[in-house]
């Protein structure tokens, strides 16, 4: 599994004419070598793969790493450059995307002018955008873990409940069950503050009559969720309910036409054309989705402005929202596998609207 991964690499280094390229970014040092510690860095020459690590790590790397030798340093960047010096590297890419300024600039200066650092991040963007059955697997038991979680607590969320103590068992009811930890930081936004499409739970309450926006998921083995109910507690303003039936068709036209080759900017249109011809256009401000896998949120986007298309094996999600300032918001998000024939959820809750006692 590794093997292939580290293939993609070896194209990268063929295509950018790099003697190696080096990594530090934990999601792609956990997907290109299995490191899930904070520290190390992974080299991958055309011959060579070496994962370096300071002597916090050694240990743990030497149980989870795949690499071809593993080497301990002491300070970080000489680490790297004795390294780079060693295979008679010249030119050598790197993260940009995600790598410090500050960094780059002191391996410019650790290894003089005969190194030449030469700065990678579109070209890194699809790494990790097609899922091998191992991380698919993974992401599935995450989502299985988080659709049970919140079967625990349904029945605490009801009036009077407060919104941190949602999550709170949420998250406890997830961890017990395995989850290393929560995905995110979860939002559980009711009534009013469902029009924040990003409302970190607060100390507000649950009232009887509003709608609440949970969106939550669990990690599994580095591996991600992601996903969003919006519950009713009590009977609902009418347009409330409404809004909900437009968004929920929305999801379901987006989800149905997810198969390989489909623009995402094409599967963005289908959910925000269904929103803009129900009136609510301008209350939906978010892109439609996103790709999910080591990171929450990773690549590609899925909105307007998207230029990638829909391949067989990327995971990505579709959620759309209305968001309707004083009144109150509601997003519904599953998490789908894009399959050779069109796709599969593996998110697990039911999204038809729900009404609680209230
Ligand atoms: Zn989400
Ligand atoms: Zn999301």
């Amino acid at each position: 599994m590794i093997k292939n991964r580290t293939s993609k690499v070896h194209i990268l280094l063929g295509q950018n004419r790099l003697d190696g390229l080096l990594f530090l970014h934990r999601p792609n040092l956990r997907f290109l070598c299995g490191f899930s510690g904070t520290e190390g860095a992974l080299l991958i020459g055309q011959d060579e793969t070496v994962f370096l690590a300071d002597s916090r790590y050694i240990a743990q790397a030497q149980r989870e790493v795949t690499a071809d030798r593993i080497d301990e340093y002491r300070i970080q960047l000489q680490g790297i450059v004795n390294q780079v010096r060693a295979a008679g590297w010249r030119r050598i890419g790197f993260e940009a995307g995600t790598i410090p300024y500050a960094l780059v600039e002191r391996l410019r200066e650790e290894g003089g002018s005969e190194l030449e650092w030469q700065p990678l991040s579109n070209e890194l963007r699809t790494l990790r955008c097609l899922k091998d059955a191992t991380e698919i697997k993974a992401m599935e038991r995450a989502a299985q873990l988080a659709a049970e979680a919140f079967d625990e607590i349904l029945p605490m969320i009801r009036p009077g409940a407060v919104e941190r103590d949602i999550s709170l068992a949420l998250e406890f009811a997830m961890k017990r069950r395995g989850a290393e930890e929560k995905s995110f930081d979860f939002i559980v936004a009711s009534g009013e503050r469902g029009a924040l499409p990003h409302g970190v739970a607060s100390q507000k309450q649950i009232n009887s009559g509003e709608l609440v926006t949970i969106d939550f998921g669990a990690r599994w083995e580095g591996y991600h969720s992601d996903e969003t109910v919006t519950l009713a507690v009590g009977a609902v303003d009418p347009e409330l309910r409404k809004i909900y039936d437009i968004v929920l068709d929305a999801h379901d036209q987006a989800i149905a036409q997810v198969r390989p080759g489909v623009p995402l900017s094409q599967i963005d249109g289908i959910a925000r054309d269904h929103i803009t011809a129900h009136g609510y256009g301008e209350f939906f401000g978010h892109g439609l989705g996103h790709g999910v896998g080591l990171e929450v949120h990773e690549f590609p986007p899925v909105s307007s402005r998207s230029q990638e298309v829909a391949g067989e094996d990327m995971v990505i999600t579709i959620e759309p929202g209305i968001y309707i300032p004083g009144l109150g918001g509601v997003r519904i998000e599953d998490m789908v596998l894009v399959t050779a024939g069109g796709c599969r959820r593996l998110t697990r809750l039911d999204k038809e609207f729900r009404l609680l006692p209230g």
